[in-house]
């Protein structure tokens, strides 16, 4: 099966006047057409390749190829070939790739990028993997309490946290690199724990909890006050809450 190859169509015709047919010697029965090869994948053309030229008499019906045109035949060729137009179809292939490329260009570049994902990711950046009682206390006592229950295979040392509190929201991040090593279903366990811990805290009380738990890659568990999720495309954009509303930052 032929998958890909080139291919010609007829794309233009033309008369040529003066000129003498090598075969019969009739003046101006000549008549070029011209064709336009395109390369096709799956007989679906994808661009245009050059072109090429017969020219016929119409009295004898001989035909010459473009390479044994006379002087003068190539020369009236040359002068016309212009008129003959490829169709627009002989693009199609890369035409459409290219149009996709520039559609999906514009989609990204016109989807606007939401202002709180930059502030989400600065404080996934400050997550620190030894939390102190001084500069972050709640992280503190969620890594207590997971350094002493987690198996070790999951390597609770390289857990990475950070809480913050803003107005009558807190921001609870927990990184655990080896979290898709868990069971889908223990995971939510991650979840339960650092709620046991916040629940108690004075500083979260009548606070709105923003968790977040991440594995090494993405975000996989995520509980807001509007939004539950244990998966791996957990939606990060859920957090942006805690920064407050969009609008605000888009003024
Ligand atoms: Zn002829």
């Amino acid at each position: 099966m032929i998958i890909f190859g080139t291919r010609a169509s007829n794309i233009g015709n033309f008369d040529v006047p003066k000129s003498k047919c090598e075969y019969c010697e009739m003046e101006s029965t000549q008549r070029i057409s011209v064709f336009g090869k395109y390369a096709h994948i799956f007989w679906i053309p994808f661009f245009p390749i050059g072109k090429k030229a017969i020219a016929e008499c119409t009295h004898c019906k001989r035909t010459v190829e473009q390479k044994e045109f006379s002087t003068k035949l190539n020369q009236l060729y040359q002068e016309n070939k212009s008129k003959a137009k490829r169709p627009f179809w002989h693009w199609l292939g890369l035409g459409t790739i290219g149009s996709l490329i520039a559609l999906i260009t514009i989609i990204a570049i016109t989807a606007e990028e939401d202002p709180r994902s930059k502030l989400l990711d600065n404080d996934l950046n400050r997550m620190t993997s030894s939390p102190t009682m001084e500069s972050d206390s709640i992280s503190f006592k969620i890594k207590q309490l997971f350094d002493s229950i987690v198996a070790d295979e999951i390597n609770p040392d390289d857990f990475e946290y950070l809480t913050k509190i803003q107005g009558s929201k807190a921001l609870i991040l927990v990184k655990m690199p080896k979290l898709k090593k868990v069971e889908k279903s223990e995971r939510s366990e991650a979840l339960d724990i650092i709620e046991i811990i916040t629940n108690n805290q004075d500083d979260l009380k009548g606070k709105e909890k923003y968790i977040g738990v991440s594995g090494a890659i993405s975000m996989m568990l995520i509980k807001t006050p509007t939004y539950e999720k244990n998966s791996r495309l957990a939606l990060t954009s859920e957090l942006f809450e805690f920064y407050g509303p969009k609008a605000e930052f888009l003024k």
